[in-house]
């Protein structure tokens, strides 16, 4: 434990840009009144780990800088020394979207990363899977327990049979029936459990349950053949029975592919974070951006989401699209968002949660500042409206509510291959058909979890690692889980959650 003793030894602070005038504590259980820092810095009281010292006396209104930009304004006069509080700070309001710039940032070209692979599995259509699952849709609600029991049968009496087959997945979600169906915005759930239900790790292998009455017709979903309506069928033990008939001939076909070479460039990796803390940003999210960075210069897919969680920082990605129209595609997308909420009625404090705020994190301006670092710094090549899919390769922006089951959902339908994950809290949140690499933003939260979580980006706050290596390890993990030659925690477990879909359309 000397490490440990030795890196709460010495007052450590981080400053992100010159500019600011605050830092965050670094050190675990914060540091108490009269902890001294090398540049002469005193605090004047306790500060928690992750929250904010002021660096500087601040006058009342002055605004607080942190990643070189305003996260608020000072409600009263902040010694230098003290801890700045979420409860002194008043947010700014977000930046309008009418006024930004459209792209024109100059972005410096790296130069292409060649020769990195991953083995995977060849299919049909083109694409490219990294896992081998039968997923089994569903058009409604309704057959979910009678599919369940089925799942269950097949996993422990075929499953086996079948080495070369990674997992049955039962695609449950609430959509199908007592929907508004036709309503404008119904198209996303839609949308969202069609790309699904032909996604990568699939195969190519489709098969629905349906119910027989629903809203949503299972042959909007897949043809006539990979189908199969338990209205028609005679009872609970037929229906069972007829699932598992139809699993079979399945996992027969699936159990016959074999992974082969690619290029990393055939890889679509989402990005997302989840329990964040002051720490992501400087930490986690820093290194996920220099490994999606290395990942788009391979070539391959990259996406970053969260509307809400970029909103407050879109003055900082309009830029960096790579022509006006991606620009405008962000702001609609964003304008959109923006509607949705004031429909909602919805309180911009509700973001950041309790947990964040308890991880330093004052408001979604500085969550956001933190978040849009896991972008990177490529050109924004595209943006993926919610539910459909990614058609193209580098740096998309795929519009996603921050919640993130919905967020991992919609990137599902996106087709990411494999999403990574930055937690600052700490979540075992887990998807079954794709795998999530967990990264954490502290020390404290590998030693506390060691093991649900895969790489530890927290050596960064403590000088042990720089964002550079900590981004090839996190590249080559991914190229690893990819390759099915390592396993995240997760799937180790067997761990993750349900569906969530999107629907901002009426339920009826
Ligand atoms: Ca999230």
């Amino acid at each position: 434990m000397t490490t440990q003793a030795k890196r709460n030894d010495v007052p450590l602070y981080i400053k992100v840009h010159e500019h600011d005038n605050v830092a965050i504590i670094v050190n675990a259980g914060g540091l108490k009144e009269g902890a001294g820092f090398s540049c002469g810095l005193e605090l004047i009281e306790f500060i928690p780990q992750g929250h904010k010292v002021a660096l500087r006396d601040l006058e009342q209104d002055q605004p607080i800088i942190r990643y070189g930009e305003t996260i608020g304004y000072a409600k009263t006069v902040i010694k230098k020394g003290s801890w700045v509080k979420e409860s002194l700070i008043s947010m700014p309001t977000p930046p309008e979207l009418d006024q930004l710039p459209l792209a024109g940032q100059t972005i410096e070209p790296f130069p292409p990363l060649e020769g990195y692979t991953f083995e995977g599995y060849r299919n049909q259509d083109g694409t490219v899977g990294i896992k081998n699952v039968l997923g089994i849709t569903t058009s409604v609600q309704c057959v979910t327990g009678v599919l369940d029991y089925a799942v269950k049968k097949i996993k422990q009496e075929l499953l086996p049979k079948y080495p070369n087959v990674h997992d049955v997945v039962a695609l449950n979600h609430n959509y199908g029936c007592g929907v508004a169906i036709q309503a404008p915005d119904a198209v996303i759930p839609i949308r969202t459990i069609q790309n699904i239900a032909t996604h990568p790790n699939f195969g190519g292998e489709v098969m629905v349950v349906g119910l027989g009455c629903e809203k949503l017709q299972p042959d909007r979903l897949a043809d006539q053949d990979d189908i199969l309506s338990l209205q028609d069928q005679q009872g609970f033990t037929a229906m069972v029975a007829t699932i598992i008939e139809m699993a079979e001939e399945r996992l027969e076909r699936l159990n016959k592919r074999e992974r082969e070479t690619f290029p990393a460039s055939e890889l679509v990796v989402g990005l997302q974070c989840g329990g964040s803390d002051a720490f992501s940003g400087v930490t986690a999210n820093p290194a996920i951006g220099y490994a999606a960075d290395l990942l788009v210069r391979a070539g391959a897919t990259v996406m970053f989401s969260e509307v809400t969680e970029v909103r407050d920082a879109v003055h900082l990605l309009t830029p960096r699209a790579v022509n006006e129209e991606v620009g405008r595609s962000l702001i609609k997308e964003m304008k959109w968002y923006d509607h949705y909420l004031q429909k909602g009625e919805a309180d911009r404090s509700a973001n950041p949660s309790p947990g964040n705020k308890k991880g330093g994190l004052a408001n979604v301006v500085e969550k956001s500042l933190g978040s849009v670092a896991k972008s990177g710094t490529s050109p924004i090549a595209g943006v993926v409206p919610p539910g459909e899919k990614a058609t193209q390769k580098g740096l998309l922006f795929a519009a996603t509510p921050a919640s993130d089951f919905v967020c991992g959902t919609l990137q599902l339908a996106a087709g990411m291959h494999l999403q990574v994950f930055a937690t600052g809290r700490g979540t075992p949140y887990g998807l079954a058909m794709a795998p999530v690499v967990k990264v954490s933003t502290r020390n404290a939260l590998l030693e506390q979890w060691n093991d649900l979580i895969d790489i530890n980006a927290g050596t960064i706050a403590t000088g042990e690692a720089t964002i550079e290596e900590v981004g090839w390890e996190l590249f080559h993990f991914i190229l690893d889980v990819a390759s099915g030659r390592k396993q995240t925690w997760a799937d180790r477990w067997g761990i993750s959650n349900e569906l969530s879909l999107f629907n901002p359309a009426p339920i009826t």
